[in-house]
């Protein structure tokens, strides 16, 4: 699994063309992405949500969107969306069961009340709880790449990283840029 959050993974089911053919996905509306989804993320093999819950995952993925982007500006957190994020929240119930741990002893796991997507909604919205616990969110980006778009974070010690992938969207704004200089330099 990368090392990205699950929110942030989440996020990038919108997916565009970084390279500027101008094509964009709903990966959600996708089956294949959303079942192989859920199984990276170690839930096992679900159905396909209904169209309510698909419609549910969307507007929690606009709303964490609306946060990245405060977030890659600088800004805290947005009030009225973190109401909405500990509504999702207090959806995620546990309860705790006592089970044979295998040496001889026991142990208490969390079990989930909820299941399949309702559940993993709420674990999306707990992960991006956890992004701000660990006041990790000024190292939320967004792919300077216009076309990209891309929400990642910043690992950098510098805190400078620009692009989701220097190799694809570094090289080709590099590309443009020197193209753009050369034009203007013909044109002058
Ligand atoms: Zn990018």
């Amino acid at each position: 699994m990368s090392m990205e959050r699950l929110w942030i993974d989440f996020l990038n089911s919108d997916w565009h063309d970084w390279r500027g053919s101008g094509k964009s996905a709903d990966r959600l509306d996708q089956p294949d992405y959303v079942l192989a989804f859920a199984r990276d993320q170690g839930y096992g093999q679900l159905a396909y949500p209904l169209p309510e819950e698909l419609a549910d995952l969307k507007s929690l993925r606009e709303l964490l969107r609306r946060q990245a982007l405060r977030m890659a500006d600088g800004k805290k957190p947005e009030e009225g969306i973190m109401k909405e994020l500990n509504q999702v929240l207090e959806k995620a119930a546990y309860t705790r069961k006592l089970e044979e741990n295998g040496e001889g002893g026991w142990q208490v796991v969390s079990v989930p009340v909820q299941s399949g997507w309702k559940h993993i909604k709420a674990d999306i919205a707990a992960s991006f709880a956890e992004t701000i616990r660990n006041g990790e969110e000024s190292r939320i980006r967004i792919c300077t790449n216009p076309d990209c778009l891309w929400v990642f974070t910043d690992f950098t010690r510098s805190r400078t990283k620009r692009y989701c992938d220097d190799k694809c969207c570094g090289n080709l704004m590099k590309v443009r840029r020197f193209r753009a200089r050369r034009k203007e330099e013909s044109e002058s």
